[in-house]
């Protein structure tokens, strides 16, 4: 029992490991670094009847004042390249590793894959829980499978990419897994041969004459640096909100009361709207009651001025709801969880 407590630390301030640096205090942190360490974690939950709570790198995580039971960090910090069939390159890569350290170190070998999704905070092993996406990919375009050590028998087991369910931030982590499973690893497939994505928003003009995987990369981070707030600056969790898909006779009612309204048809016949040019149209970019706002620059992210708590930060984005809801009817969904919620 002596080495099952080794690292389990109590009154953990987590204040510095949310990206929206809300206050908040784990009862229990286990940090786990291997596999057996995850497994030595979840069956000390189960034993004392804890609920669990996986923090990764706290960039999509609203954390209350306190967490009562286990915070399970995935602390496993390994990359592997192998060689795979043609111009295949297989990366398997461990939760803890920092999903833009995971993209340089691909870059760096002129790997292509996941350019485009440099600069996403977080760590890996949360990469699939929303089917991380930027700038026309998602972590679904190139993942193979996910390892994880299921709460409910303390065995690892391996997902292939269909059994993840992955879709437009989801996946079956945020239904039928939630918080029942830590992720310790992802297989990935890059390509060594060229396999440039520059079709989404103005990436194509940004990248030089050479096309290399480290040019897009390096645009992709120009752009994002210009148009988003450093939560190390200026706290926030980046997207506050999903972008919402409406069906398409909706989405025809409100375009002929705002033809300027950005809107992307969907395989589905939905369309998709952009939640920032909705609240931006609400006349609520920059502003700010109490702790937080809304980004002067970007409208769907929000941002915490310091000094407040999470049911303020519910309450803010509560009345950023109802104005978007009065004005279009579009409810906007909330895109980062709240502790213990599906
Ligand atoms: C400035 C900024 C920009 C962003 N831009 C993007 C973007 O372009 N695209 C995008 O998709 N997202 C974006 N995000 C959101 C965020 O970076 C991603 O969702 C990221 O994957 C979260 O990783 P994390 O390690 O911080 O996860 P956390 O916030 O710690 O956790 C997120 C969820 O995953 C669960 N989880 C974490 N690790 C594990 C694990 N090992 N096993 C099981 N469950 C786990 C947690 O319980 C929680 O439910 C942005 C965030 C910020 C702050």
């Amino acid at each position: 029992m002596r080495e099952v407590f080794s690292t389990l630390e109590a009154d953990q301030d987590l204040s510095h490991a949310n990206t929206m640096a809300l206050p908040s205090l784990a009862e229990y942190l286990w940090r786990a670094r291997n596999e057996r360490d995850v497994g030595q974690g979840l069956q000390l939950a189960n034993e004392r009847g804890w609920d669990l709570t996986v923090l990764g790198g706290g960039s999509n995580l609203l954390l209350p004042r306190r967490i009562g039971g286990l915070t399970l960090c995935a602390d496993i910090d390994e990359i592997a390249f192998s060689s795979g069939a043609g111009d295949a390159v297989h990366v398997e890569v461990g939760a803890g590793v920092g999903w833009h350290s995971l993209v340089e170190a691909c870059v760096e070998r002129e790997l292509w894959g996941i350019e485009n999704l440099a600069l996403i905070p977080g760590r890996v092993g949360a990469a699939p829980i929303q089917n991380i996406g930027a700038y026309g990919v998602e972590i679904a375009d190139v993942l193979d499978w996910v390892e994880l050590v299921d709460r409910r028998d303390g065995k690892s087991h391996r997902l292939d990419r269909e059994a993840c369910e992955l879709g437009y931030r989801d996946s079956i982590f945020k239904r039928e897994l939630a918080n029942q499973v830590v992720i310790t690893r992802l297989g990935l497939t890059l390509s060594s041969r060229p396999r440039p994505r520059l079709d989404y928003g103005a990436l194509s003009q940004h990248v030089g004459v050479s096309g290399s995987a480290r040019e897009v990369f390096a645009a992709v981070c120009a752009i994002r640096r210009e148009k988003l707030p450093d939560p190390s600056d200026l706290p926030n969790t980046g997207s506050f909100f999903k972008n919402p898909l409406v069906s398409g006779s909706q989405a025809s009612r409100l375009l002929s009361e705002f033809p300027a309204m950005p809107h992307y048809p969907q395989a589905d016949g939905r369309v998709k709207l952009a939640a920032g040019w909705l609240i931006d149209q609400c006349g609520l970019k920059g502003y700010r009651q109490g702790a937080f706002g809304v980004h002067d620059r970007q409208a769907l992210v929000l941002v915490h001025f310091g000094g407040g708590v999470l049911a303020e930060l519910l309450a803010f984005a509560g009345r950023i709801v109802d104005a978007v809801h009065a004005r279009f009817a579009v409810t906007l969904e909330r895109e980062p969880r709240c502790v213990g919620e599906r």
